[in-house]
This record gives C-alpha cells, structure tokens and sequence, in this order.
C-alpha cells in the first residue's frame, strides 16, 4: 500500500496536510462542535519522545493554517516539561494555536477507573499550573483494553479514545513508522473516510525521511550530547570525566 513519494520526512508532512485541505476536510480540535455533514480530522502527535521535532511539525502545521493537539507526557523518560528548554517547547506550540493535552501512562493504575481519573486530574493539573496552559484534553500511553473498550469520560478532560473519536470514526497511526492502510496523503486523495483521527508520533519525522531505527540513533546522539553538556555546566567533578563518557556514549572523544 505504499505510495511513491511517500516518507516520513517533514516535505511528506506538508503533502498529508495539502491533501487533507485540498480533498475539503478541516482540522478539528477534539471536543469543538462539529457540523454532521462536513468532513473532518483530528490531528493528534502524542509527543512521548521528541519534543523539538513536535515543534517542527506544529510549525508546518501552523504555516498551512492548521490546529492539532499535543500530547505531553509527563512521565517520559526522555524530557522534563517543567525544564527550560522543553517548557518554552511546549509554550512555543501553544502559541501558535495548538491545543496541549496530557499523554497519560495507565500502566501506573492498571483497571480502576475511579484511580484512573484521579491521576488523569492530577497529572491535568499539574501540566495546567506548571506551563500556565489549559488542559482539557487526554491520550493513554500504550492504553490497556480498558481504556480502548469503556468509552471512558471525564468531567472537563475530553478523552481521545472516547468511541465517537475512536470507533465510530476511522483511526489511523504512525505507530512503529507503519501505516497499515498506506500513507494518509493517499487515503485523502481517495476520500476514503469522511471522519478520521490520525496519530502522528513526532520522533518518526525528520527532514530526510529517516527510517524509524536511524530517527532512534539521531535522537540518542543528541540527547546524550545535551546530557553531556548539562553534566559539564552543573557538575564540577563532571568534566574530568567527559572525555571517557563521550567515547562511551557516542564512540568518539572530545579532544
Ligand atoms: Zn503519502
Ligand atoms: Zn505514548
């Protein structure tokens, strides 16, 4: 079901975009009021990874005239919302109009709802009063059969797996840099669905097109070299060091 042409790279971004407006669909937010006929999508990035390329994708988004929402993930083991740089990141893509959602790992209170929507709450909260941005929306992280067959709500905190977002509407995912059905800017062209939500996990994008293993070996280069030079400017001891661990981490010295 592959298309020629068809990548991961930020150009290929673009194209999906086009053919979501050039084939009559609009972009929605979830939980706007919708007209019954018009044909609509949810774009969503669940931003468990990479922050900076959730940044390029919302800039492609923005410059096209479109509105997605962002997933942050607060218990990420790749960044911290609440640290400098990720913090601007993420006030950065609210401002161009995105809306921000919490990306929820229910691993952590596995089948009770009431517990479930407690730390969902919490966790709102704490991204709401963190970053002085409104959260009223959800997505589970690698979400348990509960989460996808309850049709779960929660007061104030509309949740993406709800059926009407979910089931009732064609879902599609970059999941694993996969596309089961072919690429969107196919299915588009072909209006094959008149109401979808389609995932888009940032880490899979890249201005080349990488394939999802070297978009993994970029992102740990670069992650460990930010590890690196936050080590040299907050820990004294850490520069002698720094040599062996460079050669550790990324097989090269620095002198
Ligand atoms: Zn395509
Ligand atoms: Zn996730």
């Amino acid at each position: 079901m592959s298309h020629n042409g068809c990548n991961f790279s930020y150009g290929h971004y673009q194209e999906i975009l086009r053919a979501i407006l050039q084939n009559g669909y609009s972009c929605c937010l979830f939980g706007s009021e919708v007209e019954d006929s018009e044909p609509i999508v949810y774009l969503r990035h669940d931003v468990d990874i990479d922050l900076i390329s959730a940044k390029r994708l919302s800039e492609i988004e923005f410059n096209n005239g479109i509105k997605a929402t962002y997933f942050i993930f607060l218990a990420s083991p790749f960044y911290n919302p609440f640290e400098r740089e990720p913090a601007e990141a993420i006030k950065y893509i609210a401002s161009l109009g995105h809306e921000i959602g919490v990306h929820y790992d229910n691993s952590i209170t596995p089948s009770d709802t009431t517990k479930i929507a407690e730390t969902i709450y919490k966790q709102a909260d704490t991204l709401q009063k963190g970053l002085d941005i409104n959260i009223k929306v959800v997505s589970f992280h690698r979400p348990s059969k509960i989460i996808l067959e309850s049709n779960l709500t929660f007061q104030n905190i509309e949740n993406v797996y709800q059926e009407k977002y979910f089931k009732q509407i064609k879902y599609l995912s970059d999941s694993r840099q996969v596309w089961q059905e072919g690429c969107p800017c196919q299915i588009f062209k072909k209006k094959l669905y008149s109401r979808l939500q389609i995932l888009f996990h940032p880490v899979w994008w890249t201005d080349e097109g990488f394939r999802a293993q070297i978009c993994l070996e970029k992102f740990l280069t670069r992650s460990s070299l930010s590890l690196d030079r936050s080590l040299q400017g907050n820990v004294s001891v850490y520069k002698s060091t720094a040599a062996r661990i460079h050669k550790l981490v990324i097989g090269e010295t620095n002198d």
